[in-house]
């Protein structure tokens, strides 16, 4: 994969000269030498990499978060404790697999890369696809991780569709499901008066969706030119 490879090594390297990630880091815990992240539990838009060390072997599990790892780490915590969350993730299914053959082990925690998450100015998910990178080049026969892993979705895009309106995420906000969401949204509003233009200039667009006169009349206008709702 050289391509995805120089990518990331390109856009890392942006991220090291805008200092970004490095400068909030620390650790509040309040014994430091019980931190979990060795002194950087509150290190953000990072990779990470739990090792969990048996008697006769060493599993890794790949992970990744946006948010300080220590929010990240309580989740981890709970399933790793708590008996009903033991198919929370790959590495607690594993876990609790030691635990009920009575096998002692240890995790060891640490930071296996950097890489900011999507923003709207990059337009991309380094985050996602260091870890997608990481986990392909990591052993497989040691590997927690399972393969659909690799092709699941970005997640980090989403806070940029619900909370922008820039022109690009509108246009990625016309899927069925979102529109009728935005339906319900608006139809709580008072339709304003450039709203109300747009509907007659464009009746299959999300804005046609706000009161059920126009729901209507896009009806209409769907029966006679029988053309589908989404672009
Ligand atoms: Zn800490
Ligand atoms: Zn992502």
């Amino acid at each position: 994969m050289p391509n995805i490879a120089s990518i990331i090594k390109g856009h890392n390297k942006r991220i090291a000269a805008t200092h970004t990630s490095k400068e909030k880091e620390a650790c509040n815990c309040r014994k430091k030498d019980t931190c979990p992240l060795n002194g950087n539990c509150q290190a953000s838009n990072i990779i990470y990499k739990a090792e969990v060390k048996t008697i006769d072997n060493c599993k890794t599990y790949i992970g990744l978060t946006e948010p300080p790892f220590k929010l990240r780490y309580g989740n981890h915590k709970m399933s790793l404790n708590h008996e009903k969350h033991q198919n929370a993730t790959e590495l607690s299914k594993h876990i609790w697999q030691l635990k009920q053959n009575n096998q002692p082990f240890s995790i060891n925690w640490s930071i296996a890369s950097r890489a900011k998450a999507y923003s709207n100015e990059s337009k991309r998910c380094n985050l996602c696809l260091t870890e997608k990178l990481i986990i392909i080049n990591t052993d497989k026969r040691t590997l927690l991780n399972k393969r659909p892993e690799l092709i699941s979705k970005c997640r980090h895009e989403n806070k940029f569709y619900i909370n922008n309106s820039s022109p690009t995420t509108k246009h990625r906000q016309e899927n069925h499901t979102q529109l009728r969401s935005e339906h319900r949204r608006k139809a709580k509003n008072p339709t304003t008066d450039r709203t109300q233009k747009r509907i007659h200039q464009q009746p299959n667009t999300e804005e046609s969706l706000t009161n059920p006169q126009t729901e209507r009349t896009r009806k209409r206008i769907l029966r006679q030119n029988n053309t589908p709702t989404t672009a």
